[in-house]
């Protein structure tokens, strides 16, 4: 890696010195993912009387280094901290709430469990991080050695210990029998480096990554790694085996909440999951303790690929023994199913509440497999030992940072379909499910629009995300991403709906809701109607939704979670318009699938309902092809058509696109648990349109 520090951009200010130092560490990945690693600066700040008083600020427990800004630290006064140096020992309890006490201001976020160590050692800058090449060279059976010779003895070599108050003094004690040093490797953790300021405390990072990542791809060069046992499967069984398999592996991980999953067949993946000995390496443990806040310890590794869901109960209890084994009194069991799943010949899947947090999961052992491979490349991979790794998967200080995210939405873990999403009412809908926490797959017709759109509502949903509950710190902006995917699906056209599935199911690996929505309009009396526009009408407005019902419904059945659907309408079905034959008839279609499949699938737990919007103009496509003729039909200029929709509904109310999508969300909510085979209107009140 290079060094990114711009002398001209470096802020004089010593805290926006330290959020500059720590976006720059925060933009390499290979430094620390997710809130893992921590900086601080020493300083001075105004005392309650203006004095100048000696303070650390270091980085809040949880916060990302990418993008970290001045309100993600805290500033401590330092000598109380270094007063602790003297204590031979110390119980997190209190080492929390000493950090807590000796808080400039109380409201900050709650400092880094490293925050100790910073304050031990008396250097003026410290970077702490989880580097892939450090860990590689750290993590194998020559870790000493081979961090002396690779990277020179100015680094203080660290056995493995849990962070907390012991390590700080470990390692405060080493510094002082080793002057000069620049830093310290921690072994299965990290790299830590400290310097009389910021730039050298970062240029030492730098460079002894850039010394680690030289040596690994000379002896990369020099040895294979791994022979590859298998190839992977062609495409076409690769899916096969996804859609064979994944409705029983959600349902089987959903057991006490709904999981999303997300398919990976990347050629890194791909490679890693066909080497012979993946399976050995991968049942070592993480390269690092930070890793399994969101990996946990170990992967499931699929043996048998016909056998997938005896192989989850068998890692669960596992787990559970795990947790038996180790617990305490007050401590309770974590989900026990597992978070990475590697399928040799098939690629990983990933496990989380979404899929934000699956590509986290997946963006974290990819970097796993790289420190695996390159260790292996130089040594024997090795990992902290099974109580180690419960220390630290069970610790509440680092599942203090998971509480950090953001509360559950109400349609938070659903993952749904909505079709005809690049229109007026498709695109509210697709927003207003987003912003209400459920992942959604838009479709239309036009590739770029229904990308652009998933852009869109993933931005948009990144800024409405709620601050985190409980939390001290302020709110942020949250990336959201690939809670929203764009897919091109023609409704009419089994393939292109079957190929929209594939899609659905490998970036969120099922799927509990639809809402059929696309549709067309045709203005025309029966009389001048030609054969192609009914038929076109049906195909749009009856058989697409038969098309994309079944596929969905299908799916839910296999899946066993239950689900619901929701057709959107039309109040032509019960009060039809003249000139709207084919339109109105189509819908009639529509509205009768949605009763049958109410019917039929009222046993599985699927429920099925219609809403019927009426005048509803914004951002609609098909009041800009077919307002003028319905104007005319009305005989009114085509600009006064929305006020006359207006002025005929009980309510005189104006529809919008978000008035739908309320009705839409209640109907995916819990709240409608006890309603199927129901017709909403959204329409302002229509006497002669009312449902019966
Ligand atoms: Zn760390």
């Amino acid at each position: 890696m290079r060094s990114r520090w711009n002398i001209r951009q470096t802020p004089a200010d010593p805290l926006e010195a330290l959020a500059y130092r720590s976006r720059l560490i925060g933009d390499e990945e290979t430094l620390g993912l997710f809130g893992g690693g921590n900086t601080s600066t020493k300083a001075t700040c105004p005392d309650l009387f203006g004095h100048p008083e000696p303070v650390l600020w270091v980085k809040g427990s949880g916060a990302d280094l990418k993008g970290c800004e001045p309100r993600h630290f805290a500033a401590l006064r330092l000598a109380p901290l270094r007063a602790l140096a003297r204590r031979a020992a110390m119980s997190d309890e209190a080492m929390v709430d000493v950090l807590e006490r000796c808080l400039i201001h109380p409201k900050s976020p709650r400092p880094s469990v490293e925050t100790l160590l910073h304050a031990f050692i008396p250097e003026h800058d410290i970077d702490h991080t989880h580097a892939d090449a450090i860990l590689a060279l750290a993590n194998t059976d020559r870790g000493a050695p081979l961090v002396r010779t690779v990277l020179g003895d100015r680094l203080i070599w660290i056995p493995y210990l849990q962070p907390g108050f012991a390590l700080s003094k470990r390692v405060f004690d080493a510094y002082q029998r080793s002057p000069g040093s620049h830093g310290a490797v921690l072994e299965q953790h990290g790299l830590i480096t400290w310097g009389s300021d910021g730039q050298t405390s970062y240029r030492r990072t730098v460079h002894y990554v850039t010394l680690a990542e030289r040596y690994l791809a000379r002896q990369r060069r020099r040895r294979r790694w791994s022979a590859s046992r298998d190839t992977t499967l062609p495409d076409g069984r690769r899916m096969a085996w996804l859609r064979q398999w994944l409705p029983a592996i959600r349902r089987t991980i959903s057991q006490s909440k709904r999981m999303c999953l997300t398919y990976d067949d990347s050629p890194e993946v791909l490679e890693f999951v066909n080497a012979s000995r993946m399976p050995q390496l991968a049942s070592i443990g993480p390269a690092t303790p930070d890793h399994m806040l969101r990996t946990k310890r170990l992967p499931l590794i699929v043996q048998n690929r016909e056998d997938v869901v005896a192989q989850l109960a068998r890692y669960a209890a596992s787990h559970a023994r795990y947790f038996q084994r180790y617990h305490h009194q007050d401590q309770t069991m974590l989900d026990p199913y597992p978070r990475v799943i590697l399928v040799p010949r098939v690629g990983m899947l990933t496990t989380g509440k979404d899929a934000t947090e699956t590509a986290m999961v997946a963006t974290i052992y990819k970097h796993a497999m790289a420190i695996i491979r390159n260790a292996s490349s130089v040594g024997r991979y090795t990992s902290v030992s099974e109580r180690e790794a419960f220390g630290v998967e069970y610790w509440p200080l680092e599942l203090y940072k998971l509480s950090l995210a953001p509360a559950e939405a109400e349609l938070s873990r659903l993952v749904g379909l909505v079709t005809g999403a690049v229109g007026g009412i498709g695109r509210g809908i697709a927003q207003m499910l987003v912003d209400r926490g459920a992942s959604v797959v838009v479709t239309d017709l036009q590739p770029e629009a229904v990308v652009a759109l998933a852009q869109e509502i993933n931005q948009r949903a990144g800024r409405r995300s709620p601050p985190p509950a409980g939390s001290r710190l302020p709110p942020r902006k949250v990336e959201v991403a690939g809670r929203a995917l764009g897919v091109v699906m023609d409704v009419t056209q089994e393939e292109s709906v079957e190929r929209a599935m594939d899609e659905t199911i490998r970036a969120f690996g099922g799927i509990d809701f639809l809402v059929s929505n696309a549709g067309i309009a045709t203005v025309s009396s029966i009389d001048r109607l030609s054969r192609e526009a009914w038929e076109r009408s049906l195909a749009v407005n009856a058989t697409g939704h038969f098309l994309v019902a079944r596929s969905v419904v299908r799916w839910l059945r296999a899946q066993g979670l239950g689900g619901a659907l929701v057709f959107i309408a039309s109040k032509n079905v019960p009060a039809p318009g003249k000139e709207f034959g084919a339109y109105s008839a189509a819908k009639a279609a529509e509205t009768q699938l949605a009763r049958i499949l109410a019917i039929e699938n009222g046993e599985h737990g699927v429920r099925v309902n219609i809403v019927h919007p009426d005048g509803v103009f914004d951002g609609s496509g098909l009041w800009k092809t077919i307002g003028p003729d319905r104007a005319k039909t009305y005989r009114l200029p085509p600009d006064q058509l929305e006020a006359y929709y207006q002025q005929r509904n009980l309510l005189k109310a104006r529809v919008t696109p978000s008035d739908v999508a309320e009705a839409v969300c209640f109907l995916l909510s819990q709240r409608s648990a006890k309603t199927t085979g129901c017709v909403l209107t959204v329409d302002g009140g229509l006497r002669e349109a009312f449902p019966r």
